[in-house]
């Protein structure tokens, strides 16, 4: 599975390692220098205080030789005799167990401890054995970097990785708004089939690439809403234009068939009547979707007796599930009213009890259940028939989808019932659900 990690935190991941590696460069960088400088300035200074005090000795006589005992003047420096014995000076054990050697200032270490070391031997008057001066000043790597230094490393490099982070985020952020917006549009498009929307263009915004690419997806969709509303419009005046050639074939199909007199005759006007029976249905049919697909179809809604209804659709099927020998079992709530449009609230019930006969067992059952749950009614059509396979069980709402064509054209099946049912539900502000198993049978279930 992909990581879901947004461009926005990809980004600031990127500049913020980077920045933490540009700061890493550049202390070390500064610190390498600065610890050179240091180093230089150390050795330099022990020299001078080292040379110090080998003047001011050679500048005595024997007799007040040892005499400089002044540790101001000695400050980092020890006088040896010849032997390595202390003298005069700082003292230091550590320092003391160096061998001493003649040279340029050096970095010995002891214990651990990090020392630079000057020795000179003197150059003594004569009769007095020469001496050691040693010179030795600790290197400690915090001392020489700095408390300064410690203190922004500590510190201040974390507030300012954290502000690059935050402001990085907060501009991407900012920059990225418009793509939220598009996702947002294109989704409500997809979920609510609302064409109408678009994505939100701040006038005041930069004319930047993301502003540019909303502009054109909604001149895209723009074009897409023309089509659809084109393609409604040509649905609802194909059907308009249909309607009366029908009625005329109907009536002269009835007319052929009562003047009919050979049963042959008898049989070709039946067919006549029957499919433009069938022709003008699925014309009401399309023009019915078409009035809800541009909000035309009006709602005259009452209270109806749900238990009234069922039963006016149930007698509409009686024929059919008696041919088929299917048992209706009606379990409605007494007093169960609902807020509705009683022609379509009947057709959606009739459409449902319908297919569940056609697509039902013979000798089966269908039950017909309805109560009140909270403030909603549950309507329950269910069949214990065919069933509908999985992948089949999506594409039942679509426009003429029909599972199985040949069959159902026995029964004059159009593939627009359920599209019909479910466009009728959502326009009372109601869901429609179905369960189906392939063998075992089909559950519609409404809630209104
Ligand atoms: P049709 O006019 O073909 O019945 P519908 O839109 O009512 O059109 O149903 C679409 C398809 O869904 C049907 O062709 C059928 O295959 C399937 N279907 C609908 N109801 C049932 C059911 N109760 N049991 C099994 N299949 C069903």
């Amino acid at each position: 599975m992909k990581r879901a990690t947004s461009i926005k935190t990809r980004i600031t991941i990127w500049y913020t390692t980077l920045m933490l590696v540009l700061i890493a460069v550049v202390l070390s960088l500064i610190g390498g220098i600065s610890y050179r400088l240091s180093i230089d300035n150390i050795e330099k200074d022990v020299m001078v205080q080292v040379s110090g005090v080998n003047e001011k000795l050679s500048k005595r006589d024997r007799g007040v030789f040892f005499k400089i005992e002044n540790n101001e003047e000695f400050k980092n420096v020890t006088v040896y005799t010849d032997r390595g014995e202390y003298v005069a000076g700082k003292y230091n054990y550590d320092i003391d167990r160096i061998p001493f050697k003649e040279g340029n200032p050096r970095r010995e270490s002891v214990d651990g401890k990090e020392y630079i070391i000057y020795d000179l031997r003197t150059s003594t008057p004569p009769g007095i054995p020469p001496f050691w001066i040693r010179g030795a000043e600790s290197v400690n790597s915090s001392v020489i970097l700095g408390q300064s230094m410690f203190y922004v490393v500590l510190i201040l490099v974390p507030i300012i990785l954290l502000l690059t982070a935050l402001g990085g985020y907060y501009i991407t952020k900012k920059a990225f708004m418009p793509i939220s917006d598009i996702t947002k549009t294109a989704d409500d498009i997809r979920v609510k089939g609302d064409v109408k929307k678009r994505i939100p263009l701040n006038p005041e915004g930069k004319e930047d690439e993301l502003f540019r690419l909303s502009v054109t997806l909604n001149a895209m969709l723009d074009n897409i809403e023309n089509l659809i509303t084109k393609e409604k419009q040509f649905t609802s005046d194909a059907s308009h234009e249909l309607r009366t050639p029908i009625s005329v074939v109907l009536s002269q199909g009835e007319y052929l068939l009562e003047i009919a007199e050979t049963e042959k005759e008898r049989e070709l006007a039946q067919n006549i009547v029957d499919k433009a029976n069938q022709m003008s249905k699925l014309v009401s049919s399309l023009l019915l979707l078409s009035r809800i697909d541009q909000n035309r179809q009006k709602l005259i809604k009452k209270d109806v007796e749900l238990r009234v209804l069922v039963d006016v659709a149930v007698e509409t099927t009686k024929a059919f599930a008696n041919e088929k020998r299917i048992n209706v079992n009606v379990k409605v709530e007494e007093n169960l009213t609902v807020y509705v449009d009683e022609t379509l609230m009947l057709s959606v019930i009739t459409n449902l009890i319908n297919n569940a006969v056609k697509y039902g067992k013979e000798s089966g059952t269908v039950d017909i259940m309805a109560k009140r749950e909270g403030s909603a009614v549950n309507i329950i059509v269910k069949d214990d028939g065919i069933g509908i396979s999985k992948e089949n069980l999506e594409k039942i709402w679509d426009r003429f989808f029909r599972v199985d064509d040949v069959r159902n054209d026995e029964y004059g099946s159009n593939g627009l019932g359920l599209s019909m049912v479910k466009s009728i539900v959502e326009l009372h502000g109601g869901k429609i659900s179905v369960e189906s198993e392939i063998g075992k049978g089909t559950e519609f279930k409404i809630v209104i």
